[in-house]
């Protein structure tokens, strides 16, 4: 079964961009009588905002972008919230530590911004060298036991290379040297990221991860998760990011970039679905007004371009004037 997700963090107001993306990914499910899931990813506490989560699932239910599942799987309620779930993240994080594949690092906040100026100098772009892997297990044990800080860390291969394949952009290879031994678990127990998003991907059974390309250079990473817990990977897909007139990222100063801003402009849900839609596909026919339903109906990967989309707001405001 095709399973996709959306996976918002709840730091700001609902951006257009997520709602793109929510598009393909809820698009491609329902052409293949899949299911779609929201997993609102709230671990990373200072970024968190309140009432963003309300915001997201508002513009999510306003743009029809309905989910399948909630904690009770099946169920109408939810979505998920990795918030909710910190005790399996936890499990996770400890099988790896004792198979071997992780490693407990103790390093204080002002040690590893030494570490990071030090590799600097040598011209390495990361964070981290991986010395306390060098630390014999008993000892970081005992170091743990006795209450020291530490984070977990992924033990990743020194040499070669980890080949990602995504589904619109071929095999993408990454020079192993250059990816990070990441923190896994940080020091007040919540997961980062890339085990919150590999674990939750895998136990919901995601099948088709659609995402922004800006999530590519974190895939070789997930992939080495994956392979560390001995779980098949799911079908990558990292679709361009929304361009502003001109070509410069979208963001606040290149215009209005809430959905809020639609919704109480008066804007109907349908064209602003249907613009969207429009950032990278094309119908068949080369018609530009079409319904999800249409669009459904009409879509495959090949019909999916990659040269950056622009979001125009002159262009949407025609397309609204249309519905
Ligand atoms: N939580 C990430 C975000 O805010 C999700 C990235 C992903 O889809 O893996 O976009």
């Amino acid at each position: 079964m095709v399973k996709t997700r959306i996976a918002p963090s709840p730091t700001g107001y609902p951006h257009v961009g997520t709602a793109y993306i929510g598009i393909f990914s809820y698009v491609w499910a329902r052409k293949n009588g899949g299911k779609f899931i929201v997993r609102i990813e709230d671990t990373d506490q200072n970024r968190y905002v309140e009432g963003a989560e309300e915001g997201i699932l508002r513009a999510l239910k306003w743009l029809g972008l309905d989910y399948d599942e909630g904690p009770d799987v099946g169920g109408p309620n939810g979505p998920y919230r990795q918030s909710e779930r910190l005790e399996l993240y936890r499990r996770y994080a400890q099988e790896l530590l004792d198979r071997g594949l992780a490693y407990r690092a103790f390093e204080t906040p002002e040690e590893l911004a030494a570490i990071r100026e030090e590799l600097q100098k040598q011209g390495l772009g990361y964070g981290y060298d991986g010395r306390a892997r060098k630390i014999p297990r008993e000892e970081a044990e005992a170091r743990a036991a006795a209450g020291e800080p530490y984070v977990i860390r992924l033990k990743t291969p020194e040499t070669g290379v980890t080949v990602v394949h995504d589904v619109l952009r071929g095999n993408i290879e990454f020079d192993n040297r250059e990816i990070p031994d990441v923190v896994l678990l940080k020091s007040d127990g919540f997961p980062t990221y890339h085990l919150a998003v590999v674990v939750d991907d895998h136990l919901m059974e995601v099948s088709d991860v659609v995402r922004g390309e800006d999530w590519l250079v974190s895939t070789p990473i997930q992939k080495l998760l994956y392979q560390a817990f001995g779980w098949d990977e799911p079908k990558w897909y990292h679709l361009p990011l929304l361009r502003a007139p001109g070509g410069a990222k979208l963001s606040k100063r290149t215009g209005h970039t809430s959905i809020d801003y639609y919704r109480e402009a008066g804007y109907l849900p349908e064209a602003l679905v249907n613009y969207l839609s429009t950032m990278g596909f094309s119908m068949p026919d080369g018609r530009e007004i079409f319904s999800m339903e249409e669009m459904i109906e009409a879509f495959s990967w090949d019909r999916v371009s990659l040269g950056g989309p622009v979001f125009d707001e002159e262009k949407l405001r025609w397309m609204n004037g249309k519905y």
